[in-house]
Parts: structure tokens; C-alpha cells; sequence
């Protein structure tokens, strides 16, 4: 199954350097979800080849501009593009006021509907899930209300084994899959471990966009098996960052090491640097499995 990320944008505040605000694109399943919206989203999306429309759900983990500014933009151009499915958005409330408010004064009645979900910034809770995955929040510590995301697939069915299966009946499938034994009307027992092979362990990805560093949210992304965390400042601002509620990349490397994620990526950065290759450095230094949040890059989560 598909469990990949692709970095939209990843720069915090303005865009520079080619680099976008915050938007990175979930795919689970040939499911697309959205993570954040900044300024020039749709630009990025067909940029990297993705169709807009084929995104059914939104994350925004809070309303400072970089991470929703695109978000009014890409909801008109799909009901501009004759859009039905309903989408859902899951933010925290007063950005519905922000849609509605846009939506009125430019006489748009959406074709399609939008589902809500006000996100409560006070309290981790699962607010998401489907056949192939939980969505949990991760309550972050930053200037205003803010939560990240933690998406985490179910466990999945055991595999048959193809060669062993064709000489039964298809009914049975099912059954086998589940890890259950089935007796057939002979009295024989066919064993689940006899014709299937255990799933795939189910694999996590928490994004962790904007905070300071704080032990209070570790318990939420504890063993995720990729964590995105922002890295805004080197750790000689860490002062300023401290200031603006923000990471440092040597933070962020902690994190990943003390929370026990398997691979790091890190993001939106300050507009101050021109190339990265030392934010990247610095997460290294404590936390080798490190790689930039570039845009136009997938990684398999
Ligand atoms: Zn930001
Ligand atoms: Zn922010």
C-alpha cells in the first residue's frame, strides 16, 4: 500500500528562494490528503504533476498566514472546475468564519460541500479515520492555538499466498485473511498461517509544524517511524526562536532522538538562509537519519 509524502512547500512566513510556505501532500492508498496550505499550493501541485481535485481531505494545524493563505484559492478553483465530491477540512474554527467571510463577499456558492471539523487545540484527540488510516492531533506549543498531525495506518489483513490459494474456494478468502481457520464441509481445517503471510507492520508519519520545543507533546509522536518537524533557526538563534515559538535544527534532532522516530525530516525555514546544507548539519549532529523537507521531493513513509 502507498504511503508516501511529497513536500509542496517549506519555508516559514515568505516565500523565498523558490522556497513555498508550508503544504506537503499525503498520499495513502491513492487517498490524498493535504497538509497545510500556504501561498501557491495549486502552483505547486501542478507543478509536481498532482490534480487538485483528487484531494479529498485538508489539515491546517494553525491561522498564521504560511500555512493557509492558499487554501481560499485552491477551494474556489475546484468549484470553478466543476468539483461535486464534498471535501473535508479539518482546522481550527475561526478559519470556516475566514472561508465564509471570502466566500460571500465574492458572491461564491460552492458547488460542492465542505465538511468542517473545528479542531480543539487544548487536548490530543483522534479526529480522523477511515479503512486505511487514524488521524491523531498533536498539540503543539506555539505563538496561537496550534496542532500537528499524526497519521497512522491500521494494521492491515495478512497476504495469501497465491500458489496455495488457487485451489480454494474464493469464499474463504476473507477468513484467511483475517488470520481466521476455516473448516470446510469434509471436516478438513484449512490453517490462515498455512496460506497467508502476516501484513506489513503498519507504519506512522507525524507532522510536527510550527512549535518550540516541548516535552508535553513527545508522548504523542513517541515511536512514529517518520517525523516531520520544523527547524526554523539554527541553534545559534536559539533565543529568537524561543521568542517565536519555533525549533531549532539541533532541537529538532533531539526530538527525533528522545521520541525514538525512525527518519527525520525537517522544514520550514527561515527566510535567512539562502542554502540549508547547514540546518541539515546541525539535525545530523544528534539524529543521523535526518533529510531536508525539499520541495518536489516524495519520500516513502
Ligand atoms: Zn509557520
Ligand atoms: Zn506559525
Amino acid at each position: 500500500m502507498k504511503f508516501e509524502v511529497t513536500i509542496l512547500g517549506s519555508s516559514s512566513a515568505t516565500p523565498v528562494f523558490n522556497r513555498n510556505p508550508s503544504a506537503q501532500l499525503l498520499n495513502c492508498n491513492e487517498k490524498f490528503y493535504l497538509i497545510d496550505c500556504g501561498e501557491g499550493t495549486q502552483q505547486q501541485l501542478t507543478k509536481y504533476n498532482f490534480k487538485a481535485a483528487r484531494i479529498d481531505y485538508i489539515f491546517i494545524s494553525h491561522l498564521h498566514g504560511d500555512h493557509y493563505f492558499g487554501l481560499i484559492g485552491l477551494l474556489s478553483s475546484l468549484h470553478l472546475n466543476g468539483r461535486i465530491k464534498p471535501m473535508q477540512i479539518f482546522a481550527p474554527k475561526p478559519l470556516l468564519e475566514i472561508l465564509e467571510i471570502q466566500f460571500k463577499y465574492s458572491d461564491t456558492k460552492l458547488r460542492y460541500q465542505l465538511d468542517f471539523f473545528p479542531i480543539e487545540a487544548n487536548e490530543s484527540q483522534q479526529i480522523f479515520e477511515n479503512g486505511d488510516l487514524i488521524v491523531k492531533t498533536i498539540i503543539l506549543n506555539h505563538r496561537i492555538p496550534t496542532t500537528g498531525f499524526s497519521f497512522e495506518q491500521k494494521q492491515r489483513q495478512r497476504k495469501l499466498i497465491k500458489e496455495k490459494t488457487d485451489e480454494i474456494p474464493m469464499a474463504y478468502y476473507t477468513a484467511l485473511k483475517k488470520g481466521i481457520d476455516v473448516e470446510l464441509p469434509n471436516g478438513e481445517i484449512l490453517k490462515s498461517e498455512d496460506y497467508t503471510t502476516p501484513a506489513e507492520p503498519p507504519r506512522s508519519y507525524a507532522y510536527c509544524s510550527d512549535t518550540m520545543f516541548d516535552e508535553r507533546y513527545f508522548a504523542t509522536i513517541k515511536d512514529c517511524d517518520t517525523l516531520y518537524h520544523e527547524a526554523t533557526f539554527m541553534h545559534d538563534l536559539l533565543d529568537r526562536a524561543n521568542e517565536t515559538h519555533h525549533t531549532t535544527a539541533l532541537q529538532a534532532g533531539e526530538i527525533a532522538k528522545i521520541i525514538g522516530a525512525k527518519k527525520l525530516l525537517i522544514g520550514h525555514f527561515s527566510s535567512r538562509y539562502k542554502t540549508l546544507q547547514m540546518l541539515l548539519e546541525e539535525a545530523q549532529s544528534v539524529f543521523e537519519n535526518t533529510e531536508l523537507a525539499i520541495e518536489g521531493r516524495t519520500f516513502q513513509l
